[in-house]
């Protein structure tokens, strides 16, 4: 899909903070983080929602998420991780290429919004670091 963002993240043509990738999957920072470590896992191939992605694609991305849940919670030391995933405006999915998003959780942290939450952008300087510490620790 060539006006898809992140088929565009996938292929290079826009930077982001990767932190894991195989032949399936592609995982990256949110820019705009709920919570530090937000973390979105994609499929390599366009597919929109969980209607249209097929099987083997939705194993690798859970799959891999599981991996990368691991590393999130022992690069950033938190208490949980909210699994998310939104399909069609009515759910408020604002890109339409499927994603999960991993969103770490402390004990005493916010409420977590669920299908709305106000877009803020994140410090690319921290995201970046956040990024780092969870690819050192899938390695
Ligand atoms: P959703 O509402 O589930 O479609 O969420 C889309 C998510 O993609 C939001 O949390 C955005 O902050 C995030 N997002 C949009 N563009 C980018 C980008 N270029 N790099 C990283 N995250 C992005
Ligand atoms: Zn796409």
């Amino acid at each position: 899909m060539d006006d898809c963002i992140f088929c565009k993240i996938i292929k290079g043509e826009i930077p982001s903070f990767k932190v894991y990738e195989d032949d399936q999957v592609f995982a990256f920072e949110d820019i705009n983080p709920i919570s530090p470590g937000h973390t979105l896992v994609i499929p390599k191939n366009h597919t929109e929602n969980i209607w249209d992605i097929s099987e083997q694609d939705l194993m690798a991305v859970q799959s891999a998420s599981k991996k990368i849940a691991r590393a999130i919670k022992e690069a950033l030391k938190i208490d949980g991780i909210a699994c998310m995933q939104l399909n069609g405006r009515a759910a408020h999915q604002e890109v339409m290429h499927y994603h999960l998003h991993l969103v770490p959780r402390k004990a005493d942290g916010p409420p977590l919004p669920i299908t709305s939450w106000k877009i803020k952008p994140g410090n690319m300087d921290e995201i970046k670091e956040h990024a780092e510490k969870i690819r050192a620790a899938l390695k």
